[in-house]
Protein backbone atom coordinates (compact mmCIF):
# COMPACT_ATOMS: atom_id res chain seq x y z
CA UNK A 1 0.00 0.00 0.00
CA UNK A 2 1.04 3.20 -0.95
CA UNK A 3 0.04 6.99 -1.93
CA UNK A 4 -1.18 7.22 2.03
CA UNK A 5 -0.31 9.61 4.50
CA UNK A 6 0.79 9.20 8.17
CA UNK A 7 1.15 11.33 11.00
CA UNK A 8 3.91 10.25 13.66
CA UNK A 9 3.86 11.71 16.98
CA UNK A 10 7.24 12.24 18.69
CA UNK A 11 10.84 13.02 16.35
CA UNK A 12 13.06 10.97 18.90
CA UNK A 13 14.54 8.06 17.37
CA UNK A 14 11.70 5.53 17.12
CA UNK A 15 9.61 8.10 15.33
CA UNK A 16 12.32 9.65 12.86
CA UNK A 17 13.23 6.27 11.97
CA UNK A 18 9.42 5.72 11.41
CA UNK A 19 8.93 8.27 9.05
CA UNK A 20 11.98 7.49 6.44
CA UNK A 21 10.65 3.80 6.94
CA UNK A 22 6.97 5.09 6.07
CA UNK A 23 8.42 7.39 3.29
CA UNK A 24 10.69 4.35 1.77
CA UNK A 25 7.35 2.33 1.95
CA UNK A 26 5.55 5.57 -0.45
CA UNK A 27 3.86 7.01 2.35
CA UNK A 28 3.79 11.00 2.83
CA UNK A 29 4.77 11.83 6.65
CA UNK A 30 4.60 14.47 8.71
CA UNK A 31 6.85 14.34 12.18
CA UNK A 32 5.32 16.54 14.66
CA UNK A 33 7.71 17.15 17.81
CA UNK A 34 7.20 19.29 20.85
CA UNK A 35 10.27 20.09 21.61
CA UNK A 36 11.54 23.53 20.46
CA UNK A 37 15.24 21.62 18.52
CA UNK A 38 15.01 18.56 17.42
CA UNK A 39 18.20 16.80 18.84
CA UNK A 40 18.47 14.18 21.58
CA UNK A 41 21.60 15.32 23.02
CA UNK A 42 20.85 13.11 25.95
CA UNK A 43 24.72 11.14 25.89
CA UNK A 44 25.38 8.27 23.92
CA UNK A 45 24.08 4.73 22.61
CA UNK A 46 25.47 1.73 21.94
CA UNK A 47 23.18 -0.38 19.04
CA UNK A 48 23.71 -3.35 18.28
CA UNK A 49 23.77 -5.84 14.88
CA UNK A 50 19.88 -5.98 15.56
CA UNK A 51 19.61 -1.94 15.06
CA UNK A 52 22.62 -1.60 12.88
CA UNK A 53 20.78 -3.79 10.50
CA UNK A 54 17.40 -1.83 10.92
CA UNK A 55 19.45 1.12 9.93
CA UNK A 56 20.93 0.18 7.03
CA UNK A 57 17.63 -1.13 6.19
CA UNK A 58 16.20 2.22 6.54
CA UNK A 59 19.49 3.47 3.86
CA UNK A 60 21.33 5.04 6.31
CA UNK A 61 23.39 2.49 8.05
CA UNK A 62 26.73 3.67 6.20
CA UNK A 63 26.33 7.14 7.38
CA UNK A 64 25.48 5.89 11.43
CA UNK A 65 29.03 3.48 10.65
CA UNK A 66 30.88 6.45 9.62
CA UNK A 67 30.08 8.16 12.95
CA UNK A 68 29.94 5.84 15.30
CA UNK A 69 32.97 3.69 16.85
CA UNK A 70 32.87 -0.31 16.44
CA UNK A 71 33.02 -1.88 19.96
CA UNK A 72 35.47 -4.95 18.98
CA UNK A 73 37.14 -4.56 22.78
CA UNK A 74 36.22 -4.45 26.46
CA UNK A 75 33.34 -6.45 28.68
CA UNK A 76 32.59 -6.80 32.07
CA UNK A 77 34.42 -5.93 35.29
CA UNK A 78 34.89 -5.71 39.17
CA UNK A 79 35.32 -2.24 40.98
CA UNK A 80 38.70 -3.33 41.61
CA UNK A 81 39.57 -3.94 38.01
CA UNK A 82 39.71 -8.09 37.60
CA UNK A 83 37.92 -8.89 34.49
CA UNK A 84 34.64 -11.10 34.57
CA UNK A 85 34.10 -11.53 30.96
CA UNK A 86 35.62 -10.01 28.20
CA UNK A 87 33.85 -9.04 24.32
CA UNK A 88 35.38 -9.99 21.08
CA UNK A 89 33.13 -7.63 18.81
CA UNK A 90 35.16 -8.70 15.63
CA UNK A 91 33.80 -12.87 15.98
CA UNK A 92 30.50 -11.20 16.54
CA UNK A 93 30.79 -8.86 14.06
CA UNK A 94 31.30 -11.93 11.80
CA UNK A 95 28.69 -14.06 13.33
CA UNK A 96 25.67 -11.65 13.38
CA UNK A 97 26.66 -10.00 10.03
CA UNK A 98 26.42 -6.69 11.40
CA UNK A 99 28.72 -4.93 13.55
CA UNK A 100 28.03 -3.30 17.62
CA UNK A 101 28.36 0.09 17.85
CA UNK A 102 28.93 3.46 19.92
CA UNK A 103 27.58 6.71 19.00
CA UNK A 104 26.84 10.17 20.36
CA UNK A 105 22.61 10.16 20.65
CA UNK A 106 23.07 13.86 19.04
CA UNK A 107 25.22 12.48 15.69
CA UNK A 108 22.60 9.36 15.32
CA UNK A 109 19.84 11.78 15.60
CA UNK A 110 21.41 13.83 13.16
CA UNK A 111 21.74 11.38 10.33
CA UNK A 112 17.85 10.47 10.81
CA UNK A 113 16.67 13.74 11.30
CA UNK A 114 18.72 14.77 7.58
CA UNK A 115 17.64 11.86 6.00
CA UNK A 116 14.20 13.38 5.68
CA UNK A 117 13.19 16.07 3.79
CA UNK A 118 12.86 19.63 6.36
CA UNK A 119 9.40 19.89 5.14
CA UNK A 120 7.49 16.60 6.88
CA UNK A 121 8.85 18.62 10.30
CA UNK A 122 7.08 20.45 11.86
CA UNK A 123 8.63 21.45 15.53
CA UNK A 124 7.59 22.93 18.54
CA UNK A 125 3.95 21.63 18.52
CA UNK A 126 2.75 19.24 20.79
CA UNK A 127 -0.10 16.70 19.76
CA UNK A 128 -3.24 16.87 22.08
CA UNK A 129 -5.91 15.52 20.92
CA UNK A 130 -6.99 12.88 18.54
CA UNK A 131 -9.94 11.17 16.84
CA UNK A 132 -10.68 8.41 14.39
CA UNK A 133 -13.16 10.15 11.38
CA UNK A 134 -15.26 8.49 9.87
CA UNK A 135 -18.19 10.79 10.04
CA UNK A 136 -20.86 8.26 9.65
CA UNK A 137 -19.35 7.57 5.78
CA UNK A 138 -18.62 3.87 5.48
CA UNK A 139 -17.53 4.18 2.37
CA UNK A 140 -14.51 5.98 3.10
CA UNK A 141 -11.35 4.48 4.97
CA UNK A 142 -11.28 5.91 8.70
CA UNK A 143 -8.84 8.31 8.90
CA UNK A 144 -7.14 9.84 12.21
CA UNK A 145 -7.12 13.61 13.16
CA UNK A 146 -4.71 15.03 14.79
CA UNK A 147 -4.49 18.32 17.26
CA UNK A 148 -1.55 20.06 17.29
CA UNK A 149 -1.58 23.70 18.72
CA UNK A 150 -4.67 25.39 17.38
CA UNK A 151 -4.68 23.51 14.38
CA UNK A 152 -5.72 19.78 13.13
CA UNK A 153 -3.79 17.41 10.48
CA UNK A 154 -6.11 14.70 9.13
CA UNK A 155 -4.31 11.31 7.72
CA UNK A 156 -4.39 7.86 7.25
CA UNK A 157 -2.54 6.52 10.07
CA UNK A 158 -0.88 8.05 13.07
CA UNK A 159 2.37 6.48 14.71
CA UNK A 160 2.77 6.96 18.58
CA UNK A 161 6.11 7.30 18.86
CA UNK A 162 5.73 9.74 21.81
CA UNK A 163 8.17 8.39 24.29
CA UNK A 164 7.51 6.55 27.39
CA UNK A 165 5.05 8.99 29.19
CA UNK A 166 2.71 8.61 25.93
CA UNK A 167 0.20 10.61 26.27
CA UNK A 168 -1.11 8.58 23.09
CA UNK A 169 -1.18 5.65 24.87
CA UNK A 170 -2.47 6.11 27.81
CA UNK A 171 -5.60 7.85 25.90
CA UNK A 172 -6.11 4.67 23.90
CA UNK A 173 -5.36 2.42 26.86
CA UNK A 174 -6.55 4.09 29.90
CA UNK A 175 -6.75 1.56 32.35
CA UNK A 176 -2.99 0.67 31.23
CA UNK A 177 -0.78 1.49 34.84
CA UNK A 178 1.87 3.00 32.62
CA UNK A 179 5.37 3.49 33.29
CA UNK A 180 7.00 2.25 36.80
CA UNK A 181 10.05 3.41 38.88
CA UNK A 182 12.54 0.16 37.81
CA UNK A 183 14.43 0.77 41.37
CA UNK A 184 17.62 2.32 39.59
CA UNK A 185 18.73 5.92 38.61
CA UNK A 186 21.17 6.88 36.29
CA UNK A 187 23.60 9.66 35.92
CA UNK A 188 25.66 10.17 32.44
CA UNK A 189 27.57 12.26 31.23
CA UNK A 190 29.86 12.76 27.33
CA UNK A 191 33.93 13.68 28.77
CA UNK A 192 34.62 16.99 27.18
CA UNK A 193 38.00 15.61 25.58
CA UNK A 194 39.26 12.56 24.55
CA UNK A 195 40.27 10.38 27.91
CA UNK A 196 44.45 9.43 27.97
CA UNK A 197 44.39 5.59 28.41
CA UNK A 198 40.54 4.79 27.23
CA UNK A 199 41.69 1.25 25.57
CA UNK A 200 38.18 -0.74 25.92
CA UNK A 201 35.22 0.21 23.24
CA UNK A 202 32.59 -0.38 25.82
CA UNK A 203 33.03 -1.68 29.42
CA UNK A 204 30.77 -1.97 32.22
CA UNK A 205 31.50 -2.73 35.63
CA UNK A 206 29.52 -4.25 38.56
CA UNK A 207 29.80 -3.41 42.48
CA UNK A 208 27.00 -3.95 44.60
CA UNK A 209 24.10 -2.11 43.48
CA UNK A 210 26.17 -0.16 41.20
CA UNK A 211 27.25 -0.29 37.94
CA UNK A 212 29.76 2.02 36.15
CA UNK A 213 30.13 1.65 31.70
CA UNK A 214 31.51 3.37 29.54
CA UNK A 215 30.91 3.57 25.49
CA UNK A 216 33.65 5.63 23.37
CA UNK A 217 33.46 7.23 20.39
CA UNK A 218 35.89 8.25 17.10
CA UNK A 219 37.33 10.96 18.49
CA UNK A 220 38.46 9.21 22.00
CA UNK A 221 35.67 10.99 24.17
CA UNK A 222 33.17 9.10 25.69
CA UNK A 223 29.98 8.74 27.36
CA UNK A 224 29.58 6.79 30.98
CA UNK A 225 26.93 5.74 33.01
CA UNK A 226 26.63 5.48 36.52
CA UNK A 227 23.58 3.48 37.71
CA UNK A 228 22.89 3.14 41.39
CA UNK A 229 19.67 1.31 43.42
CA UNK A 230 17.83 4.20 44.64
CA UNK A 231 13.88 5.27 45.28
CA UNK A 232 12.28 7.49 43.01
CA UNK A 233 12.74 10.84 43.03
CA UNK A 234 16.67 10.81 44.66
CA UNK A 235 18.69 14.03 43.35
CA UNK A 236 21.68 15.04 44.32
CA UNK A 237 23.10 18.94 45.23
CA UNK A 238 26.41 18.38 42.88
CA UNK A 239 25.87 15.23 40.75
CA UNK A 240 29.03 14.64 39.57
CA UNK A 241 30.77 15.47 42.85
CA UNK A 242 28.66 12.40 44.31
CA UNK A 243 29.44 10.23 40.90
CA UNK A 244 33.02 10.58 42.17
CA UNK A 245 32.11 9.95 45.54
CA UNK A 246 30.93 6.59 44.80
CA UNK A 247 33.19 5.54 41.65
CA UNK A 248 36.06 7.34 42.07
CA UNK A 249 38.26 4.70 43.61
CA UNK A 250 37.47 2.44 41.12
CA UNK A 251 39.47 0.78 38.54
CA UNK A 252 40.80 3.05 35.82
CA UNK A 253 39.48 4.40 33.14
CA UNK A 254 36.74 5.38 35.60
CA UNK A 255 38.82 8.14 37.32
CA UNK A 256 39.97 9.16 34.35
CA UNK A 257 36.53 9.35 32.28
CA UNK A 258 35.18 11.70 35.57
CA UNK A 259 38.39 13.72 35.66
CA UNK A 260 37.44 14.53 31.82
CA UNK A 261 33.74 15.39 33.01
CA UNK A 262 32.23 19.35 33.33
CA UNK A 263 29.86 19.05 36.26
CA UNK A 264 27.12 20.66 34.16
CA UNK A 265 27.36 17.97 31.36
CA UNK A 266 25.80 15.57 33.91
CA UNK A 267 22.19 14.09 33.43
CA UNK A 268 20.08 12.40 35.74
CA UNK A 269 17.24 10.48 35.12
CA UNK A 270 15.44 7.73 36.83
CA UNK A 271 14.99 4.30 35.48
CA UNK A 272 11.45 3.46 34.25
CA UNK A 273 9.90 1.04 32.52
CA UNK A 274 6.74 -0.25 31.35
CA UNK A 275 6.06 -3.26 33.62
CA UNK A 276 3.01 -4.31 32.57
CA UNK A 277 3.23 -5.31 29.00
CA UNK A 278 0.24 -3.81 26.66
CA UNK A 279 -2.73 -5.68 25.28
CA UNK A 280 -1.85 -4.51 21.74
CA UNK A 281 0.72 -1.95 19.93
CA UNK A 282 -2.37 -1.34 17.62
CA UNK A 283 -5.69 0.93 18.17
CA UNK A 284 -7.90 1.24 15.53
CA UNK A 285 -5.43 3.54 12.62
CA UNK A 286 -2.82 4.33 15.46
CA UNK A 287 -0.05 2.19 15.74
CA UNK A 288 2.31 2.35 18.71
CA UNK A 289 6.29 2.11 18.65
CA UNK A 290 9.46 2.72 20.48
CA UNK A 291 9.23 3.65 24.13
CA UNK A 292 5.53 4.37 24.02
CA UNK A 293 4.70 0.62 23.36
CA UNK A 294 7.31 -1.36 24.92
CA UNK A 295 9.77 1.02 27.23
CA UNK A 296 12.48 -1.24 29.17
CA UNK A 297 15.13 -0.84 31.40
CA UNK A 298 18.70 -0.27 29.61
CA UNK A 299 20.38 -3.09 30.85
CA UNK A 300 20.48 -5.01 27.81
CA UNK A 301 20.84 -1.77 25.83
CA UNK A 302 17.81 -2.79 23.49
CA UNK A 303 15.25 -0.12 23.73
CA UNK A 304 16.47 2.18 21.09
CA UNK A 305 17.31 -0.92 18.78
CA UNK A 306 14.06 -2.54 19.25
CA UNK A 307 12.67 0.98 18.25
CA UNK A 308 14.36 0.69 15.02
CA UNK A 309 12.98 -2.90 14.48
CA UNK A 310 9.54 -1.07 15.04
CA UNK A 311 10.16 1.27 12.39
CA UNK A 312 11.50 -1.29 9.80
CA UNK A 313 8.59 -3.79 10.50
CA UNK A 314 5.44 -1.56 9.94
CA UNK A 315 6.70 0.23 6.94
CA UNK A 316 7.45 -3.63 5.67
CA UNK A 317 4.07 -4.55 6.24
CA UNK A 318 2.67 -1.07 5.12
CA UNK A 319 4.52 -1.31 1.71
CA UNK A 320 3.13 -4.97 1.07
CA UNK A 321 -0.12 -4.92 2.57
CA UNK A 322 -3.43 -4.28 0.54
CA UNK A 323 -5.40 -2.51 3.38
CA UNK A 324 -3.81 -0.33 6.41
CA UNK A 325 -5.82 -3.05 8.97
CA UNK A 326 -4.02 -5.48 7.77
CA UNK A 327 -0.86 -3.97 7.96
CA UNK A 328 -0.98 -2.74 11.53
CA UNK A 329 -2.48 -6.78 12.64
CA UNK A 330 0.50 -8.44 10.99
CA UNK A 331 2.77 -5.15 12.67
CA UNK A 332 1.28 -6.12 16.13
CA UNK A 333 1.25 -10.06 15.86
CA UNK A 334 5.27 -9.39 14.53
CA UNK A 335 6.43 -7.02 17.16
CA UNK A 336 4.36 -7.25 20.48
CA UNK A 337 5.71 -10.79 21.36
CA UNK A 338 9.84 -10.37 20.37
CA UNK A 339 10.15 -6.39 21.73
CA UNK A 340 8.39 -7.24 25.39
CA UNK A 341 10.41 -10.81 25.51
CA UNK A 342 13.36 -8.41 25.49
CA UNK A 343 11.71 -6.43 27.91
CA UNK A 344 11.32 -8.88 30.35
CA UNK A 345 15.35 -9.87 29.72
CA UNK A 346 16.20 -6.48 30.18
CA UNK A 347 14.39 -6.25 33.72
CA UNK A 348 16.08 -10.00 34.55
CA UNK A 349 19.84 -8.58 33.16
CA UNK A 350 19.69 -5.56 35.34
CA UNK A 351 18.05 -7.46 38.56
CA UNK A 352 21.24 -9.99 37.84
CA UNK A 353 23.48 -7.71 37.03
CA UNK A 354 23.36 -3.95 38.30
CA UNK A 355 20.91 -4.22 40.95
CA UNK A 356 22.07 -7.25 42.96
CA UNK A 357 23.70 -5.79 46.03
CA UNK A 358 23.79 -8.37 48.92
CA UNK A 359 27.69 -9.45 48.81
CA UNK A 360 26.98 -12.73 49.00
CA UNK A 361 25.10 -13.21 45.82
CA UNK A 362 27.25 -10.81 43.89
CA UNK A 363 30.28 -13.01 44.98
CA UNK A 364 28.10 -16.32 43.82
CA UNK A 365 26.99 -14.10 40.48
CA UNK A 366 31.23 -13.37 39.64
CA UNK A 367 32.33 -16.89 40.30
CA UNK A 368 29.28 -18.30 38.07
CA UNK A 369 30.68 -15.92 35.26
CA UNK A 370 34.34 -16.93 35.67
CA UNK A 371 33.52 -20.69 35.44
CA UNK A 372 31.40 -19.97 32.09
CA UNK A 373 33.18 -20.25 28.81
CA UNK A 374 34.86 -17.08 27.53
CA UNK A 375 32.31 -15.59 25.04
CA UNK A 376 29.40 -17.19 26.76
CA UNK A 377 27.83 -13.91 28.93
CA UNK A 378 28.64 -11.17 26.31
CA UNK A 379 26.74 -13.73 24.20
CA UNK A 380 23.80 -13.71 26.55
CA UNK A 381 23.45 -10.12 26.72
CA UNK A 382 23.65 -9.94 22.89
CA UNK A 383 21.15 -12.92 21.96
CA UNK A 384 18.58 -10.31 20.99
CA UNK A 385 21.07 -9.10 18.08
CA UNK A 386 20.37 -11.59 15.70
CA UNK A 387 17.55 -10.20 13.74
CA UNK A 388 16.94 -9.88 10.14
CA UNK A 389 14.71 -7.18 8.84
CA UNK A 390 11.80 -7.47 6.84
CA UNK A 391 12.58 -5.73 3.20
CA UNK A 392 10.34 -2.30 2.39
CA UNK A 393 9.04 -2.97 -0.94
CA UNK A 394 6.40 -0.48 -1.91
CA UNK A 395 3.62 -2.39 -3.81
CA UNK A 396 4.55 0.02 -6.49
CA UNK A 397 7.93 -1.59 -6.65
CA UNK A 398 6.18 -4.86 -7.42
CA UNK A 399 6.91 -6.95 -10.87
CA UNK A 400 3.95 -7.99 -12.76
CA UNK A 401 4.98 -11.63 -11.48
CA UNK A 402 5.54 -10.85 -8.13
CA UNK A 403 1.68 -8.77 -7.60
CA UNK A 404 0.32 -12.27 -9.42
CA UNK A 405 1.91 -14.47 -6.97
P1 LIG B 1 11.84 9.14 22.84
O1 LIG B 1 13.29 9.21 22.53
O2 LIG B 1 11.43 9.38 24.25
O3 LIG B 1 11.12 10.19 21.89
C1 LIG B 1 9.80 10.59 22.10
C2 LIG B 1 9.65 11.98 21.50
O4 LIG B 1 8.27 12.34 21.48
C3 LIG B 1 10.37 13.05 22.31
O5 LIG B 1 11.21 13.79 21.45
C4 LIG B 1 9.22 13.91 22.87
O6 LIG B 1 9.58 15.28 22.99
C5 LIG B 1 8.15 13.70 21.83
N1 LIG B 1 6.78 13.88 22.32
C6 LIG B 1 6.24 13.35 23.44
N2 LIG B 1 4.94 13.68 23.53
C7 LIG B 1 4.64 14.44 22.44
C8 LIG B 1 3.46 15.08 21.96
N3 LIG B 1 2.29 14.97 22.64
N4 LIG B 1 3.50 15.78 20.82
C9 LIG B 1 4.67 15.88 20.11
N5 LIG B 1 5.84 15.29 20.52
C10 LIG B 1 5.82 14.57 21.67
N6 LIG B 1 18.77 1.83 23.80
C11 LIG B 1 19.65 1.19 22.98
O7 LIG B 1 19.24 0.61 21.97
N7 LIG B 1 20.99 1.18 23.28
C12 LIG B 1 21.49 1.81 24.39
O8 LIG B 1 22.70 1.78 24.61
C13 LIG B 1 20.58 2.46 25.27
N8 LIG B 1 21.02 3.06 26.39
C14 LIG B 1 20.14 3.66 27.22
C15 LIG B 1 20.61 4.23 28.40
C16 LIG B 1 19.73 4.85 29.27
C17 LIG B 1 20.23 5.41 30.56
C18 LIG B 1 18.34 4.91 28.95
C19 LIG B 1 17.35 5.58 29.87
C20 LIG B 1 17.87 4.34 27.78
C21 LIG B 1 18.75 3.71 26.91
N9 LIG B 1 18.31 3.13 25.72
C22 LIG B 1 19.19 2.46 24.92
C23 LIG B 1 16.89 3.19 25.35
C24 LIG B 1 16.61 4.31 24.32
O9 LIG B 1 17.16 5.51 24.78
C25 LIG B 1 15.12 4.46 24.10
O10 LIG B 1 14.51 3.21 23.97
C26 LIG B 1 14.85 5.28 22.83
O11 LIG B 1 15.50 6.51 22.88
C27 LIG B 1 13.34 5.47 22.66
O12 LIG B 1 13.10 6.26 21.54
P2 LIG B 1 11.62 6.75 21.22
O13 LIG B 1 11.74 7.52 19.94
O14 LIG B 1 10.66 5.63 21.31
O15 LIG B 1 11.23 7.73 22.43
Amino acid sequence: MSGNSAVVVGGGIGGLAAAIGLRLAGWDVTVVERADVLDDAGAGISLAANGMRALGALGVGEAVEAAARRQYTGGTRTPDGRRLAAMDGAALERELGAPIVGIPRAALHRILREALPATSLVIGSEVTEVTEVTEGDTTRPPRVRVGVGGTTLEADLLVAADGINSRLRRRLFPTHPGPVHSGSTVLRAITERPVDGLKADFEITWGHGAEFGHIAFPDGTAEWHAVLNAPAGVRYRDPLTEVRRRFGRWHEPIPSLLAATRPEAVLHHDVSELATPLPSYVSGRVALLGDAAHAMTPHLGQGACQALEDAVTLAAALAEARTVEDALARYDAARRPRSQTVARDARRAGRMGQQLAHPLAVGLRNAAIRLTPPGAMVRTVLRHADWTPPRIVPRAAWTQTDDAA
